[in-house]
């Protein structure tokens, strides 16, 4: 059985692919920064959580992550699939001219450097695997190609992602280990609001297909519905 960890995933497109890959067979650890949280995001789920467990994860925070790690390897010596899903948009209507430092620094440590931090933490565990899988969930937001003014911090945290993304994936290719953004779309949540088009099923399409079906060669892309596209 093939183990999954996925970061944020208490609500939103994180608890969504939770559900997902349990369905498809994975046992899941659920992170989340809060353990109550994770607890009421899954109590309905019954049976369907027979191979979950929860893990107390804060991506912000070096020795959070280190300890979160230690407190995983006490159950587990092996981990396939990480998928870093935890962000924050905290400057949805600012101008680059007027954001604080604060935020476009607090983002930056949530968005960029958090997904780093952790698939450090879990390098070990993602190295027993023989099929290892990094998933980092990024937007178009982040795409270069059609950047706008939108959201300044949260977008150049996700530029920043791209470039974890392809540093990573030529850094660990010789671990056979594979390294890709997702962006999920525009999707019905608390960070996309009520007027997204998008269903956090769909939100989770690409991010399981690529962990679950894509070719086992595609590493460093920009995945979005089920394809790479441009940074
Ligand atoms: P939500 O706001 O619904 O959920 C965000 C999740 O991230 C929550 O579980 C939240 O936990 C968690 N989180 C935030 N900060 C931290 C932290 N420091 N440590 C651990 N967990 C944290 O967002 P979405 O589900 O919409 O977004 C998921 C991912 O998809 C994000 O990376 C986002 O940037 C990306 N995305 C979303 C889009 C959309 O339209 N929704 C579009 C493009 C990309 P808590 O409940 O504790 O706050």
């Amino acid at each position: 059985m093939k183990r999954a960890l996925v970061t944020g995933a208490n609500r939103g497109i994180g608890l969504e692919v939770v559900r997902q890959l349990l369905m498809r067979g994975y046992e899941v650890v659920l992170g989340c920064r809060h353990r109550e949280e994770g607890a009421r995001a899954v109590k309905a789920w019954g049976e369907n959580a027979r191979h979950l467990s929860l893990l107390e994860l804060d991506v912000s925070d070096e020795k959070q992550v280190l300890c979160s790690a230690k407190v995983f390897s006490q159950k587990f010596e092996r981990l396939d699939v990480l998928i870093n899903n935890a962000g924050v948009l905290l400057d949805r209507s600012e101008s680059i001219l007027s954001v604080s430092e604060a935020d476009i620094v607090a983002t930056m440590n949530i968005n960029t450097l958090g997904p780093l931090r952790v698939t450090r933490a879990f390098l070990p565990f993602l190295k027993a695997s023989d099929d290892a899988r990094v998933i980092n969930v990024s937007s178009l937001a982040g795409q270069l190609k059609t950047m706008g003014a939108w959201a300044p911090a949260y977008s150049m945290s996700k530029v920043a992602l791209n470039a974890v993304t392809r540093i990573l994936a030529q850094e660990l290719a010789s671990e056979n280990i594979k390294v890709n953004s997702v962006s999920p779309g525009w999707i019905n949540t608390d960070m996309g609001g009520p007027e997204a088009p998008g269903t956090v099923e769909e939100g989770a399409d690409t991010i399981v297909w690529s962990v679950d079906e894509a070719s086992l060669n595609i590493t460093g892309e920009f995945l979005r519905d089920r394809r790479s596209t441009d940074w």
